[in-house]
């Protein structure tokens, strides 16, 4: 098919009543603009920015976003400006255009280049979202057609996406996206482990494939007869490098992969997720702790869904995700997702999500040094995030692996340099200090006012640079130690 009517095809299949006209001027004004450059695979520079609107054409973009993705490369690469990109096409373009063009821009070279690279997109993320989502759209192009680059610079843009790229959309809720960017990024950091992931999945998928269908059949038949409502139920196989990264918590053992393909049923409304799952364990027998409830409590991205894995007649182990087509639709798109419906979504994060990137903001601002930088975004910010309580009720967020030692500092500095013990979930035995905390726990620290302060084992064991940053405070004898009250947080340890 002609490349403007495929474009122009596949933003009218989801935006119906727009005006298309401009999808059509902005690709002849495109193409023109970048006549006679190449990209590195010899094709005419076009067809990269091309590529890139189609894909956001595909993640159901509206125009506004298609047309930024067309003339993202405008203003950097040829002798138009944002001005004139203004006059043509309104300001709205324009300003998704000039963010990117300020993404691209860089002065700096090797990490500090690097740094300034991601420091920008935290900036442009809190201006408008949609910046991001075609810088998303921008990097899927380049990953596509990066076997003909130099093996440096695939190695470089592919290691970017899975440290930086993928934890962004997954931090914004958008797991579709991250999936996207990983898998295309995945068999060029690591071929072997690649070719390694594929050849296991080919060896089991038909099995499995089998075995799901089958569910699918039964679970449909059995909601049917109960006059269950329901909007879909189907079959999903998991990303390749998410499958790589949890064969690598369970020994590399794919029997032990219970979600490589996923029953996933989409029902009305939240009182029918739960009437689901009522159903799914009276007739199949749950494994022993699978059963999840993020709809009760959603992860820190916004994720809900009820996630629960069962035996079946024959053996299979089958995992089930319940869902609203709400959530179905938060889960894949996150941020992105207000934008897929409506011509205007919101051109800001959620409210949750953008205190987050706010204290991002501000968090890097107060960081020089580029390596206490990369080391403090990989050991914290672009981590999975879990949210546990206080005796209070008071909900923090931590990122995966912390330990009551963050917990304690992230409460108070001086409820962590007295911290001796934890209780967990009303557990009578202690917790201990350097013991990784799961999602939902609730978490009683004990003080000790007499304590000398922190031991500088926790350096070793603590994920957060809050808790990092006053422990090695503390050591240093920078602060004093104080002790005041925080009712209700903790627990005074008894004294004999
Ligand atoms: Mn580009």
């Amino acid at each position: 098919m002609d490349k403007l009517a495929k474009l122009i095809e596949t933003v009218q299949r989801h935006h119906p009543e727009e005006n298309l006209d401009m999808i059509e001027r902005a690709f002849a004004f495109a193409r023109e603009a970048h006549e006679g450059q190449l990209r590195a695979n010899g094709a005419p520079y076009f067809t990269h920015t091309y590529a890139t609107a189609l894909v956001l054409a595909e993640w159901r973009m509206p125009p506004v976003v298609v047309i930024a993705g067309l003339l993202h490369d405008v203003p950097e690469d040829t002798k138009h400006t944002i001005k004139d990109i203004m006059e043509r096409f309104g300001h709205e373009v324009a300003a998704i255009v000039e963010g990117e063009t300020k993404l691209s821009k860089l002065r700096y070279q090797g990490q500090e280049r690097y740094v300034e690279n991601i420091r920008k997109m935290f900036v442009a993320m809190t201006k408008d979202i949609r910046v991001i989502i075609v810088k998303f759209a921008d990097r899927i192009d380049n990953l596509k057609t990066l076997g003909v680059r130099p093996r440096e610079k695939q190695l470089r843009t592919a290691i970017e996406t899975l440290e930086i790229y993928g934890p962004i959309a997954n931090r914004l809720g958008m797991g579709e996206i991250k999936g996207q960017l990983e898998d295309l990024a995945f068999p060029f950091v690591h071929p072997e482990e690649s070719a390694w992931v594929d050849s296991l999945v080919a060896a089991t998928s038909d099995t499995k494939q089998v075995s799901c269908a089958l569910f699918q059949k039964q679970i449909t038949e059995e909601l049917r007869s109960r006059h269950i409502p329901f909007l879909s139920i189907d079959g999903r196989m998991k990303h390749r490098y998410s499958l790589y990264l949890k064969l690598l918590r369970n020994e590399r053992d794919i029997s032990k992969i219970y979600d490589l393909i996923a029953v996933r049923v989409v029902v009305p409304d939240i009182a029918t997720c739960y009437a689901v799952l009522g159903i799914i364990h009276q007739r199949w027998k749950p494994l022993k702790g699978r059963i999840k409830d993020y709809i009760a409590n959603p992860k820190l991205n916004g994720y809900r869904s009820i996630h629960t894995t069962v035996f079946c007649e024959h053996g299979e182990i089958v995992e089930f995700q319940i869902r609203t087509q709400e959530m179905h639709e938060d889960a894949e798109w996150g941020a992105a997702a207000a934008w897929r419906y409506h011509e205007r979504g919101t051109k800001t994060l959620p409210e949750r999500q953008l205190r987050w990137v706010n204290e991002l903001v501000r968090w890097q601002r107060s960081i020089t040094d580029p390596k206490e930088f990369l080391e403090g975004l990989r050991l914290e910010v672009l981590r999975d995030r879990i949210l546990v309580f206080t005796p209070k009720g008071d909900v923090i967020d931590l990122p995966e692996g912390a330990t009551p030692i963050d917990l304690a500092y992230a409460i108070h500095s001086d409820i962590g340099n007295h911290a001796t013990g934890a209780r967990v979930n009303g557990a009578t035995a202690l917790y201990p200090l350097d013991k990784p905390l799961e999602n939902g726990d609730m978490i009683e620290i004990i003080v000790d006012p007499k304590r000398k302060g922190p031991s500088s084992d926790w350096l070793t064991t603590v994920r957060t640079n809050n808790a990092r940053g006053k422990i090695r405070d503390m050591l240093r004898g920078n602060l004093k130690l104080k002790m005041a009250s925080w009712i209700g947080h903790v627990t005074p340890k008894k004294r004999r």
